[in-house]
This record gives structure tokens, C-alpha cells and sequence, in this order.
């Protein structure tokens, strides 16, 4: 990991993020953060004692991030939506010893974690995944009763829990999203009482109050983004995510001249060009090459020419006084700067998502206020 380059994180912003989200679904429905693939590259290793402390329990990916979650002191409620039947009989038996809450989303899947649960000598709790119109994974929901009287008929495996997810919760149009909240809400009876019932991602935390169930899994809206343009709430969400490197390099290029692989950028005259220490390798995409912006001093420096594995070139002409060593906002924690996760996520033609995963897991981070 590069010593030069790191990612703060703003705790403020997060406890702002979720007293937001608490507002919104009130104290009787629980909080459970996702927090796969390292809180969205956001970092665990400085978030969870902050979001320890507002949130009802966790959801992750991976059973090797639900059984970090355990190392870190993480003793309540621990969601793993992907299964563990290709992992050794280690992990799985982890699992249940750790009690992680397991998704079940078939046949087989119940089968190597009620052996598990065999080999332990404990009950193995999950929650079962029905898939109502994503295609993703989850069982079918024609299929999700029986699958339903096959849990309750192993008694080494307690139901605790059952959700859907949504696939188009981020957009205008409702109707695929109403379409699956009816087919999950016509299993539910078969699940029975005492049961914990969930669906809502971020989008239908927001909008959708009426998919919050008795729990809800914002991911994104923790850290700050909304899912899409396409969201109604004007919640007020604070990005925590900033990323700030310092110039390496400060050079005159005169006009005509170029700067970067291919000689993309031809500059239309005399220019002072600074070289920042972060590319594609670093998660900085390469498609932001002659789109984006850094700032300097609070100006704009746009990044001209290709940006490279590990360094790219702004235009600096403009900024006076501009020297080495100066400090380069590469991404900005304010909404409306140019250089916002999602300003970038639009210009990159991605999501918000992947800009800060891919980010996210090049640096170290570090929390501020
Ligand atoms: C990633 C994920 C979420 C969180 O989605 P956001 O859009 O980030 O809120 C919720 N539920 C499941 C099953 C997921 O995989």
C-alpha cells in the first residue's frame, strides 16, 4: 500500500448519514449497515467502532468478512448474504460456532450448513433468500414454501429471518419494484410469526417507507451517495469519502506540446502542468482521462491527458503559485464539487459504487472529523 496516498473518512458524515436513515424508518425497524467489500472501500478498519455504535447489526458478503466482523468485537446481529458450501468445512463450521447468521437460498445450501452445524453441536441460524424478480440469487418464489417446510423440518437449523432484494428500487418507475414486494409478500405467511422480515437496500430506505419491514440494508447511504439521480428523497446524505495526494512534479509545457501515454491532450499554449502521484492502479479510472478535475489551492486543475497506472498530469496554468508539495483534492467529501464521487461516477460513466470500492481499496484510511 502506497505511503502518499490515503483516503479520509469523515465520522461526522457517517453519524450524520445515520441519524438520516434512522429518521427515516423510526425505532421499532433495525439498522443493519452493509458493509461488504470493506464498507464499500470506505474502510472497516476506521468504521466500525462508529458504526458499532449506531447500528443494529451488520450485513456482509463474504464469511470471511462476517468472521472478521467477529475478530473486531462485533458480538450482535452479523447478516453473510453469499453462501459457504465452496469454502473447507472450517469455515463453514465457523460460521455456526461464530454464530453468523447464514443466508439459505437452496436445497444444498441447507444441507452443508445443517452438516455444519452437525459437526459444531450447534444450531445454525439463517435467513432465507427469495429471489421475486431480480434473477440473482435467492430461491424462486414459487419454491420458497417448500423450501421454507424443509427448514422447519431440520431442527440443527433455525429460521430467524427472511428478505428479497430489489433491482430497480433506484428508478422512477415503480412498477418492477411493486411487482416483487407483492410476490415476497405473498410467502410470508408460510414463514410464520416471529420471523425477521427485510428487503430495503438503500433506494428503498429512502422510498419506499412501505419495504421497510422489520429491518432495512442501506449500503451506499451509509457512506453518503444516493443510489441514482432517479431518487425522490431529498434526505440530506454527506458523502465521507475525500482523497488528497500532493503534486510530485511542476513543469512548463509550451503550446503545441503534449503531456501523457498517446498524446491525447495537445496544449493550446504556454501551460504549467503538475504531476499527481495516482492512476488506474490506485482506482483513479482511466476513463476520466481529459474529462475530470482535481483541486488545488480550491480551484479546478483538469486532468489533461491520459491518466497513466500510477501518476497522471493537470493543468495548473491557471492556479497561481502552484509548487510541488502542494496538496491535490483528488476526490472531494462536498456534493456539488466537481470533483464528487458522484460527479465522477457520472463523468466515468459507472456508479458511485465503484468509484469508491476501487478507490477505497488502494489506500490506507484514516477517520477525521
Ligand atoms: C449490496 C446489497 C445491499 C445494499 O445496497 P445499496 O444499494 O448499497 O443500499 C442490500 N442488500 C443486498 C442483498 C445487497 O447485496
Amino acid at each position: 500500500m502506497k505511503n502518499y496516498l490515503t483516503a479520509s473518512i469523515s465520522e461526522s458524515a457517517v453519524r450524520h448519514n445515520l441519524a438520516a436513515l434512522r429518521s427515516l424508518i423510526g425505532e421499532r425497524v433495525k439498522l443493519c449497515p452493509v458493509v461488504k467489500d470493506d464498507c464499500f472501500g470506505h474502510g472497516m478498519d476506521v468504521l466500525f467502532p462508529v458504526l458499532t455504535e449506531c447500528a443494529d447489526g451488520f450485513a456482509v458478503a463474504a464469511p470471511q468478512e462476517a468472521l472478521e466482523l467477529r475478530r473486531k468485537g462485533c458480538h450482535g446481529f452479523i447478516l453473510c448474504f453469499l453462501s459457504a458450501y465452496f469454502d473447507d468445512f472450517a469455515v463453514q463450521d465457523e460460521l455456526v460456532w461464530q454464530e453468523i447468521t447464514q443466508t439459505v437460498m437452496s436445497k444444498s445450501a441447507l444441507d452443508s450448513i445443517r452438516a455444519a452445524a452437525v459437526r459444531v453441536g450447534k444450531t445454525a441460524r439463517v435467513h432465507l433468500k427469495v429471489d421475486t424478480g431480480m434473477g440473482r440469487l435467492g430461491v424462486p418464489s414459487e419454491q420458497a414454501p417448500r423450501l421454507i417446510e424443509l427448514i422447519c423440518e431440520t431442527p440443527e437449523v433455525e429460521l430467524t429471518g427472511i428478505y428479497t432484494h430489489f433491482a430497480t428500487a433506484d428508478e422512477a418507475d415503480r412498477s418492477a419494484t411493486f411487482r416483487q414486494l407483492e410476490r415476497f409478500r405473498a410467502i410470508l405467511p408460510v414463514a410464520g410469526k416471529g420471523i425477521r422480515i427485510h428487503a430495503a437496500n438503500s433506494a428503498a430506505t429512502l422510498d419506499l417507507p412501505d419495504t421497510h419491514f422489520d429491518m432495512v440494508r442501506p449500503g451506499i447511504a451509509v457512506y453518503g451517495c444516493k443510489p441514482s439521480d432517479e431518487i425522490q428523497n431529498s434526505v440530506d446524505l454527506r458523502p465521507c469519502m475525500s482523497v488528497k495526494a500532493k503534486l510530485i512534479a511542476v513543469k512548463r509545457i509550451p503550446a503545441g506540446g503534449c503531456s501523457g501515454y498517446g498524446l491525447t491532450h495537445v496544449y493550446d499554449r504556454d501551460s504549467r502542468v503538475g504531476v499527481v502521484p495516482i492512476g488506474y492502479g490506485d482506482g483513479y479510472f482511466r476513463n476520466l482521462s481529459n474529462k475530470a478535475v482535481v483541486r488545488i489551492n480550491g480551484m479546478d486543475a483538469p486532468v489533461r491527458g491520459r491518466v497513466s497506472m500510477d501518476q497522471m498530469t493537470v493543468d495548473v496554468t491557471d492556479i497561481p503559485n502552484v509548487q510541488v508539495g502542494d496538496e491535490v483534492e483528488v476526490i472531494s467529501s462536498d456534493p456539488a464539487a466537481p470533483n464528487s464521487v458522484e460527479n465522477l461516477a457520472r463523468l466515468a460513466g459507472t456508479i458511485p459504487y465503484e468509484i469508491t470500492c476501487h478507490i477505497g481499496h488502494s489506500m490506507r484510511h484514516e477517520l477525521v472529523e
